[in-house]
């Protein structure tokens, strides 16, 4: 059980970062992964006054506070418009609707979670993550960072042209995903992201030029087996390294195809 010895609403984003400095110290974003610790936090830092949980768009990006529920940003219109609905079909799977009023973006991505829904669909977006000391950089990079003693800020989403689509498979709802598949094509690039390998979304670019005249039955094919055997997995309860292979390949065909206009699943 978690154990909290004092509680603090930051009055700054100043004050969040001086707070977190010492070891004992937490950031707290919905608490639904903290509170799961078996451990004792001196300061909860709370972000909450800070206007951390809204979403701004303009015509060049979204701009996403960590406090920002995955619920508000899986009922986004102007988030589903650019990603064709991909912000709810990869969110909308995660547990049940009072857990994702709670969650935050903000300890989803600090997390980096292997078995990540959230991970894998910002992955397979222009996505970028603002630390208060460590400044802007891409998400891809923040991913295999090392864990300090930062503050995660805002999230932004650059708005490029492009198709978006997504898969998971999960053995049962509610459930964690046994492996979950994005894929985007911006401003002519592909992009493939698998994560719950168990480990942390990978992102697959077409390095060979297996698409490179678009998408058919063939290419498609030839790159979902190119990907998915590129793809370390491993093992655990919800399946073997052997299945979820076999799941890249699947799921990675079936959104290709489905971005290519000739089959749509969900
Ligand atoms: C039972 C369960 C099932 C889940 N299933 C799924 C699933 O199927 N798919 C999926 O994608 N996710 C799943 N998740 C993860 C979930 O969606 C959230 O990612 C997770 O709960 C973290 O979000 P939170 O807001 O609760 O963060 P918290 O638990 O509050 O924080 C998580 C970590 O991030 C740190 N942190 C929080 N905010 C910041 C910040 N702004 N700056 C710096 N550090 C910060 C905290 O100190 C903590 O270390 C599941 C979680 C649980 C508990």
């Amino acid at each position: 059980m978690i154990n909290i010895q004092k509680y603090v609403q930051a009055e700054s984003l100043e004050e969040a970062y001086q707070l977190n400095q010492k070891r004992s110290a937490r950031i707290l974003g919905g608490m639904l992964w903290l509170k799961m610790s078996d451990n004792t936090v001196g300061t909860a830092v709370d972000l909450c006054r800070l206007g951390l949980d809204t979403i701004e768009e303009t015509e060049e990006a979204f701009s996403i506070g960590a406090m920002t529920s995955l619920r508000q940003m899986e009922l986004h219109q102007g988030l589903n418009r650019y990603t064709r609905g991909m912000a709810a079909r990869s969110l909308g799977d995660i547990v049940g609707v009072q857990f994702r009023n709670m969650a935050t973006v903000g300890g989803s991505v600090w997390g980096r979670f292997g078995f990540s829904d959230v991970l894998t669909f910002l992955l397979s977006l222009d996505t970028w993550v603002e630390l208060y000391k460590g400044g802007l950089m891409p998400l891809e990079t923040f991913v295999f960072l090392k864990r300090d003693n930062d503050l995660l800020v805002r999230i932004h989403i650059r708005k490029k042209p492009g198709v978006f689509v997504y898969q998971a498979m999960r053995n049962q709802r509610t459930d964690f995903p046994v492996l979950t598949c994005a894929l985007s094509c911006v401003q002519g690039e592909y992009r493939a992201v698998i994560g719950a390998r168990p480990g942390k979304a990978m992102v697959l670019g077409d390095e060979e030029g297996l698409l490179a005249e678009g998408i058919s039955q063939e290419s498609a094919q030839a790159f979902a087996a190119y990907a998915a055997n590129r793809t370390p997995t491993g093992t655990n309860l919800r399946g073997s390294a052997a299945y979820r292979t076999h799941l890249a390949e699947v799921l990675l065909r079936r959104n290709l195809l489905e971005l290519g206009g000739m089959q749509k699943w969900n």
